[in-house]
């Protein structure tokens, strides 16, 4: 072992074995062992008989004291990954940025970090850019300073499942019994280093119904605009995760508080901000994304774009033409220009592109009926999905509800039937 190495081993065993841990008195929480899947245990345990620390950390300990059960587990240890990746044989590591196991089980993955920490300078292994944004965070630490460079304080907690022991160095159970979200640390230079975590407040405060304590607010006042030195491929994820949360609705309304919607979508806010049938339609998707969910229904990123990007197709489409081109061919090159110009600020992958695409052009199709084109209409891939939003456009007051109700009849009759009700159509 190179000496360097050897050293800051020695010195985090020392620092570990000084640290105090702030245990919280047993009585006053209950976490239910039957909400902890075996597998999350048994690898505590494992790592327990090999003399290292692992804890329950996270999300996954958060939900646990609401009474939630965890949608994924988070492991927290002081072991470094090639000795997790020696310790389990189930174990991949991966992870550029910072170096993550991921413990294989049959039906889910149990993800174990390293103790972290947030080093006040910078250097090879830690390294902020001019905007005071991590690009890099590579230094081991000790649970104390993994427990400080933590996002939230109800993020914040550590649990060992095994002994029963609830570790929390940043008021996160206090704050959880006060339903409320705090972030760790002075909030300008939290949201600097990562601002996401302004969109993640705004995610845990709708789905878990916590307020956003009043410095950790004010701080996304201050800080909104930095947002866009996200990547493009990261904000495309969180921005799913926020709307498919199954609290699309109240999201929406927190995004507009704070002043977000407009800066990821600016082209759709200067439409609804003049048409509020457009927004309607994007208040129905929420609405019916948030019961599809509750309902364990599949729900997919390229709905939501559809929704959201739809004011500005119509807006486009509705402008006066300056050269004479065909409706079909003026919606295709509208399509192009406005997804071109989303994805500036957010990354839409080509694969939901083409089911976007395809939605729109759908929708005209569907409203016009020409012929016998119906029939093939129901057989196409998007056809699920782009009646869907013809239901919404409907609800919404943007198309007869009569166009809606006939294709709700026409795809559940029989043959005979249909053709009847072509005919009568084209009458
Ligand atoms: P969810 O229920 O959405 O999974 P979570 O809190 O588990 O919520 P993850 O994205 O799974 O969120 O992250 C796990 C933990 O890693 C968080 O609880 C938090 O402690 C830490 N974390 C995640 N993202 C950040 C961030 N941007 N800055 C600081 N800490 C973070
Ligand atoms: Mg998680």
């Amino acid at each position: 072992m190179p000496i360097k190495k050897f050293i800051r081993k020695i010195i985090n065993k020392k620092q570990a074995m000084q640290i105090k841990l702030p245990i919280v008195n047993k009585q006053d929480y209950q976490i239910l062992v039957d909400n902890i899947p075996q597998n999350a245990i048994n690898t505590l345990e494992k790592f327990h008989r090999s003399k290292y620390q692992a804890y329950l950390v996270g999300g996954s300990v958060r939900d646990l004291l609401l009474r939630i059960s965890p949608k994924d587990i988070d492991i927290a240890t002081d072991a470094t990954p090639e000795k997790i990746y020696k310790l389990f044989r189930n174990c991949r590591l991966i992870g550029k940025r910072f170096r993550l196991a991921h413990l294989l089980f049959n039906r889910s993955i149990i993800e174990v970090a390293t103790f972290r920490s947030e080093g006040q300078y910078q250097g090879k292994h830690h390294k902020k850019n001019n905007h005071g944004m991590i690009v890099r965070d590579n230094i081991y630490g000790n649970i104390e300073e993994d427990a400080w460079r933590r996002d939230f304080s109800i993020n914040s907690l550590y649990y060992d499942a095994v002994r029963n022991n609830l570790i929390d160095f940043t008021g996160g159970f206090a704050d959880i019994q006060k339903k409320l979200l705090r972030i760790i640390g002075v909030p300008d230079i939290r949201y600097r280093e990562d601002p996401v975590r302004m969109i993640r407040a705004i995610r845990f405060s709708a789905k878990l119904e916590f307020s956003i304590e009043k410095m950790t607010s004010q701080g996304i006042h201050h800080n909104k605009h930095l947002i866009t030195h996200v990547s493009t491929v990261r904000l495309f994820d969180e921005v799913i995760k926020l709307f498919h949360c199954g609290c699309a609705e109240k999201i929406y309304v927190l995004l507009n508080t704070y002043g977000f919607f407009k800066i990821l979508f600016p082209s759709t806010q200067q439409v609804i901000n003049h048409h509020p049938i457009q927004e309607r339609i994007l208040l129905y998707t929420f609405r019916s994304t948030d019961k599809r969910i509750k309902a364990n229904k599949p729900v997919t990123p390229a709905f939501l774009f559809v929704a959201i990007l739809w004011p500005v197709l119509q807006s486009e489409v509705n402008k006066p033409d300056t050269e004479q081109i065909s409706i079909t061919k003026k919606i295709d090159s509208s399509i192009r220009s406005i997804i071109a110009k989303q994805i500036e600020t957010i990354s839409i992958s080509k694969r939901f592109i083409r089911s976007i695409k395809e939605i729109f052009t759908l929708q005209n199709r569907l409203e016009r009926r020409r012929g016998k084109s119906p029939l093939s209409l129901l057989h196409h891939p998007r056809f699920r999905a782009a009646y869907d939003f013809l239901l919404i456009r409907a609800e919404s007051g943007e198309i007869e509800q009569n166009i809606a109700d006939w294709w709700t009849k026409f795809q559940e009759a029989d043959e005979p039937t249909q053709l009847e009700m072509l005919d009568e159509l084209h009458k």
